[in-house]
């Protein structure tokens, strides 16, 4: 199959609507990640995301929506909670976990009775989602286990011959996935940290659960590799000092004929002399939106093994701690 690669022009994104109301499927842009998008009361097209990303069944799509009384059409019960949320962060990186109608399939939800559901706030997002109508199920645009794609070129680079069609935005702003919060439970619980911080929403409606991020019962998704480079992944416990460790780990991994690069916050980069760094930014947003493309980009240099830098456990920082331990797969220094 081509895969055509389209600017988000009206015409094209029409055009990409009409792909999605007759079953096909369709990358485009949000402001998190790039999504693998089909019209989520249609099975048919739904199966054709798990094939395209070699994605196990049992792990739940996210439904996106342009508003809020679409939500309506698909959670059979919006607490009040959910309001304030959603009139809080949405549109935004914030998926709201509620009891599902009937409309959406069993297959979206890998089973679940509940769906989680998301209004993205990315101009080309909500203007396909308006033009086709309907609510679109999708979960992020790579191959499975693969890193997160937040550019069109690396949609292409796993998608390419798999998907009829990928709308071009640029680069996502957030960079990482959504923040997940079940409203199903009294307190509402947090099953995936992302880009909306958990102290944030706790200004918000109070006091929340916060599920472990291996509670594979709750939260599916997260028993699978995830986000991983071709390259190993290290990831540095924070403390003050860890650059003397990260930089002892740099050198025995290049004495043994690796070719480590450390991932590093811009003002930090001078603490690692002559070693290969790659700087993600000045702060924790930044590296957030750099990390999957960094990632991605240590793979394309020729990089065996990536050593990124810890990040204290608040705000965007905690969302980056649940990436960096799925990419190491918990190799954590
Ligand atoms: P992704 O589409 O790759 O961003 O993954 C979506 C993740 O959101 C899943 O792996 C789940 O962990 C979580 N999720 C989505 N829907 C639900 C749901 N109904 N219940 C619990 N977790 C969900
Ligand atoms: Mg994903």
């Amino acid at each position: 199959m081509e895969t055509k690669v389209y600017m988000p022009t009206p015409t094209n994104i029409r055009h990409c609507a009409a792909l999605l109301k007759r079953g096909d499927i369709v990358a485009f842009p949000t402001e998190t990640v790039y999504g693998l998008g089909a019209d989520a009361r249609n099975e048919t097209a739904v199966r054709k995301i798990y094939e395209a990303k070699g994605r196990p069944a049992d792990n739940p799509l996210i439904v996106h929506v342009a508003d809020a009384a679409q939500i309506k059409e698909i959670a059979a019960d919006i607490p009040a909670v959910a309001v304030k949320l959603t009139e809080s962060f949405s549109p935004g990186p914030l998926t709201v976990v509620y009891r599902k109608k009937s409309i959406i399939p069993d297959i979206v939800t890998g089973g679940l009775q509940t769906v989680g559901i998301r209004i993205p706030a990315h101009p080309v997002a909500l203007d396909l989602l308006r033009d086709a109508g309907v609510p679109v199920c999708a979960p992020s645009a790579n191959l499975s286990t693969k890193p997160s794609p937040t550019t069109a070129k690396h949609v292409m680079e796993d998608m390419d011959g798999r998907i009829p069609a990928v709308l071009d935005g640029g680069a996502c702003r957030v960079g990482i996935e959504s923040t997940v919060i079940d409203v199903t439970t009294d307190p509402p619980r947090i099953l995936r940290k992302g880009g909306i911080p958990v102290e944030e929403i706790v200004r918000v409606i109070g006091d929340v659960g916060v599920v472990r991020s291996d509670s594979t019962a709750l939260c599916p998704g997260m028993k699978y590799k995830h986000y991983a480079p071709k390259a190993e992944v290290l990831f540095s416990a924070y403390y003050d000092d860890m650059h003397s460790t990260i930089c002892e780990y740099y050198d025995k991994l290049k004495t043994s004929g690796k070719n480590p690069v450390i991932l590093a916050l811009a003002p930090r980069a001078k603490l690692y002399g002559s070693r290969a760094v790659m700087t993600v930014g000045a702060d924790y947003r930044a590296y957030a939106h750099n990390l999957f493309a960094d990632l991605r980009l240590a793979d394309e240099k020729g990089y065996t093994v990536v050593i990124a830098e810890g990040v204290e456990p608040k705000g965007i920082g905690e969302s980056l701690i649940n990436r960096l331990i799925k990419s190491s797969g918990g190799q954590i220094i």
